[in-house]
């Protein structure tokens, strides 16, 4: 390939370099997959942040898992390797899935050549029902796939339409993380290609140090070609219901009430939990989910005036043919004695699909408007349940009223961490409750920087504060943000840096570690 000028560029800052010459691959029968026309090249140079753009040298097209281990191997044996970066639907908001002068793999071609063989369903009376899925599926078709079995997977993230592989990297969570742990609780096995270009089979019986490693490992240990997902019976309803709170204390004490019932068979506990803020900063209904009927809008919105915040606390029973003659008594048990302001709780009674897929119209929506393609400065914590009523005052209560920005939602949710495995490479505070606090704005390409400031801000308080938060798909640059990141389990990060990609080749985009020639 030849030297090619390229311009890299932050938001609001221009620069113009040389990239080097990507060596050979000394493999001719994949140098064809190969592609650095512009366009291709522009679309692996963003992500959905639109705030980070670095450019690739080249994105790899695989056909096959084969490709993939060839072009590993021979970066990790060329006397010069270069990143590699697996990118499954760029759904990261800070470049995290970009390789500045490398490659990116382009998963979406592999879901494409692999259209319909890659997600296989098993009832295995032994082990339990499961789907054997590529890495480079999304979540929407492994969903479509296991109902046609009755099965489905138990947990799940909030949208669909995000890759097997990106959120396992990660950990995958949404209102069921409480009750059946993120999606990294719920894997049997994987496939993974390491930084060595080596093909490994592992679980918590066979190679268990690379499965812990992989699991919300941010990609740093190998690519999964394959993961073995828990299937459970898939309900056919959900019974939905949201109730409003202007007393963060009392939302939050109801919170905890619920999470607390949570074993997997327990038929009392609920299925999903979240919460989120209203303010007068954004709609009453915004693109994650429309609820609120309108002809209720007015109250609502004269009760935030009241209040300038309210809390909404969100839950959802699931329920088939064989349990819809409990499931109103089960929720109005669970509800009871809560302390939700009277007259404003709200029911929905949707199908399971539907709920599960209760992000995508609001999608769909906002890309006829094109304001789904747009900066999205988010900032998503994680923070111990015994800090969360500071907070609330020092964030919500006077950094967010103050700045006063129009904001996209924000969802603040507990989860319990015994639902989490500590051997995994997820990085969560050191409390048996844990909060996640997702703020998800979406800006104009000008005026994204008042989100970014707003995000510093709250970062810089809960430091001062010692409010011990972990970000959750983090954005950290420097070695000690890392360090502190990771904390007790830095040292084991690094080991298995060293064990599974010792030429640091993989995932660079989320600069925690550097190249070594
Ligand atoms: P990418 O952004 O492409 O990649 C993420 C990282 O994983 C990169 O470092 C990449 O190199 C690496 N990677 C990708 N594929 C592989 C692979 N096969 N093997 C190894 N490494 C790989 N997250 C939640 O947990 N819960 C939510 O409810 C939730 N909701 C979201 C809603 C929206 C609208 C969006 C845009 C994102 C949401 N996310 C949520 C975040 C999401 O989990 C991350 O963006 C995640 O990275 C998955 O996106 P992706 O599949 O596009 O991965």
């Amino acid at each position: 390939l030849v030297t090619i000028t390229r311009l890299i560029f932050t938001v609001g800052k221009t620069e113009q370099w040389k990239a080097p010459i990507l060596p050979e691959l000394d493999i001719d029968n994949i140098s064809h997959k190969l592609h650095d026309d512009p366009e291709t090249i522009q679309m692996a140079s963003r992500d959905y942040g639109h705030l980070t753009h670095e450019f690739p040298l080249a994105v790899f097209r695989p056909s096959s898992i084969d490709d993939i281990v060839t072009l590993i191997k021979s970066s990790y044996n060329s006397f010069a390797p270069f990143d590699i970066a697996a990118r499954g639907q760029g759904h990261s908001t800070h470049g995290q899935a970009m390789a500045r002068d490398g490659i990116v793999v382009d998963m979406a071609s592999l879901r494409k050549q692999r259209n319909g063989v890659a997600i296989s369903v098993s009832k295995d009376p032994l082990m339990g029902h499961y789907a054997d899925v590529g890495g480079e599926q999304l979540w929407i078709d492994v969903l479509h796939a296991t109902l046609e079995y009755g099965l489905a997977p138990v947990s799940w993230t909030d949208y669909l339409y995000l890759t097997v592989g990106g959120t396992l990297s990660n950990a995958g969570i949404s209102g069921q993380s409480f009750r059946y742990g993120p999606q990294i609780s719920n894997v049997h096995e994987m496939d993974v290609i390491t930084g060595k270009g080596e093909f490994v089979t592992c679980s918590s019986q066979k190679n268990l140090e690379l499965f812990h490693a992989v699991l919300g490992g941010l990609g740093q240990f190998g690519v999964i070609a394959r993961a073995r997902i828990a299937l459970e019976p898939a309900p056919k309803r959900v019974k939905w219901v949201r109730l409003l709170y202007s007393d963060f204390s009392a939302f939050t004490k109801d919170q905890e009430r619920l999470i607390s019932i949570n074993g997997r068979k327990q038929k009392n506990a609920l299925d999903f939990l979240e919460g989120m803020l209203l303010m007068n900063q954004g709609p009453i209904n915004n693109w994650r989910s429309s609820f609120f009927p309108l002809s209720d809008h007015p109250r609502i919105a004269s009760l935030i005036t009241e209040h300038s915040i309210l809390y909404c606390l969100e839950v959802a029973k699931y329920y088939d043919e064989q349990t819809e003659l409990n499931v109103d008594k089960e929720i109005e048990v669970l509800l009871q004695g809560l302390a939700y302001i009277p007259g404003f709780n709200y029911e929905k009674n949707v199908s399971y699909v539907e709920f599960l897929n209760r992000v995508r119209s609001g999608e769909l929506k906002l890309q006829s408007q094109g304001l789904w393609e747009v900066p999205h400065p988010w900032l998503n914590l994680f923070i111990p349940k015994s800090q969360i009523l500071d907070f609330n005052s020092g964030v919500f209560k006077d950094i967010v009223l103050k700045r006063n920005i129009s904001s996209g939602p924000v969802l603040v949710y507990p989860m319990n961490r015994n639902k989490w495995d500590d051997r995994m490479s997820a990085s969560i505070p050191d409390e048996d409750v844990f909060y996640t606090v997702g703020f998800l704005h979406s800006s104009g390409f000008d005026t994204w920087k008042a989100y970014d400031a707003q995000n510093r801000e709250i970062l810089e308080f809960c430091r001062d504060a010692g409010i011990m938060v972990k970000q959750y798909l983090p954005n950290h640059s420097t070695q000690e943000d890392w360090t502190n990141h990771f904390g007790a389990k830095w040292m084991k990060f690094l080991e298995r840096k060293h064990q599974f990609d010792p030429r640091m080749i993989l995932s660079p985009g989320q600069k925690i570690f550097h190249k070594k020639l």
